[in-house]
């Protein structure tokens, strides 16, 4: 149900902090994020190679239906060595994202994490 409305993830971001918000409400909705911006034509193992919807385990990380594969989805990303929710990375992505586009909301104090680490990798991936 959720697919029609959510947006093309690399094309759309959202524009507000409320709107962030309603986007990335969970670690969940940030993960499927992550999947469709990294395979955008739909989940698709690197191993053997099949198309279809993976396991998601509790961790997060994705298995193959067919290989058994672990995949993470930050793998490769600025996102894999980190701890921290997804969320916090992808809040700082956008606030980098925001301030290209002229706007420049504050900081809400709610965010906790080393903005400025994630800014400086950020800017180079996130566009
Ligand atoms: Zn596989």
């Amino acid at each position: 149900m959720d697919d029609e409305v959510w947006p093309v993830a690399g094309v759309d971001y959202p524009r507000t902090f409320q709107e962030f918000d309603s986007w990335f409400e969970s670690e969940e909705s940030c993960r499927d994020y992550l999947v469709r911006l990294r395979w955008p034509g739909g989940f698709q193992c690197s191993r053997c190679g099949l198309k279809g919807e993976p396991w998601v385990t509790a961790r997060g990380y994705l298995h193959c239906r067919r290989c058994k594969a672990e995949i993470s989805v930050t793998a490769g990303t600025l996102f894999e060595r980190t701890r921290r929710p997804l969320r916090d990375w992808l809040l700082a992505i956008w606030f980098v994202t925001s301030q290209k586009n002229g706007v420049a909301p504050e900081l809400p104090d709610r965010v906790d994490m080393d903005a400025q680490d994630a800014t400086s990798h950020g800017t180079a991936r996130a566009r």
